[in-house]
């Protein structure tokens, strides 16, 4: 058997616990490998370099486009955020599911560069919910919240063009109908042809071997 790995977009706006999810998920699946983006944008209290993200300037961001070493990248509230390419395909060539957690813009340059993607948004209950919700997380100044707050609308739009919606209102649900989606894209035809093509070929050598 040698079968690629599934990629697999997350995208939800600021505040709705895509990042909960995906560690979550990730804890719990040994096989699937959470893939780490670069970003110019500093590191917040807790987080670490090459866990949370690869925190670089500017221009080793713009050094890293120019050579195609981002499988995507965008800017998102005055900063670059991107997709280190090379980890990403080594991943999926060992059989490895990754998640790539990015915002939509990514995400749809992602499904345009590898069109079999699975693309999962994560949606609040309602607007009020994820107003509560961000400004209640305390990371961030006011400011801040209101330009998220703002993006929030229009990145919700975008999820129109996503393959799921998973609703986080109740965070074990959410996790269950994340992990139901990702095993329905595993158990489709496009990531089970290979088995179809492989047992089709033993049952004719075994056939002609009767015959
Ligand atoms: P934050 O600053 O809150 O960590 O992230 C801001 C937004 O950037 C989030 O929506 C997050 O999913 C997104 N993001 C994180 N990494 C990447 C990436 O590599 N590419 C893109 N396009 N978006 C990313």
């Amino acid at each position: 058997m040698n079968k690629k790995g599934r990629l697999i977009v997350c995208s939800g706006p600021s505040g709705v616990g895509k990042g909960t999810i995906v560690r979550r998920y990730v804890e719990e699946h040994p096989g699937v490998e959470l893939s780490v983006s670069a970003t110019t944008r500093g590191p917040r209290p807790g987080e670490e370099e090459g866990v949370h993200y690869y925190f670089i300037s500017r221009e080793q961001f713009e050094e890293k486009i120019a050579g195609d070493g981002m499988l995507e990248y965008a800017s998102f509230a005055g900063n670059y955020y991107g997709t280190p390419r090379d980890k990403v395909e080594q991943a999926l060539s060992r059989g490895r599911d990754v998640i790539l957690e990015i915002e939509v813009q990514g995400a749809m340059k992602v499904k345009a560069r590898c069109p079999e993607a699975l693309l999962v948004f994560i949606m609040p209950p309602s607007f009020e919910v994820l107003r509560r919700r961000l400004s209640g997380r305390g990371t961030e100044d006011a400011a801040t919240v209101a330009r998220r707050l703002s993006a929030a609308a229009g990145e919700m739009e975008k999820a129109r063009g996503y393959d799921y919606i998973v609703v986080n209102d109740d965070l074990e649900e959410a996790l269950a109908d994340f992990g139901a989606v990702i095993t329905a894209a595993k158990c489709s035809i496009h990531d089970m042809k290979y088995l179809i093509d492989e047992v089709q070929k033993d049952a004719q050598t075994c056939n002609d071997a009767n015959s």
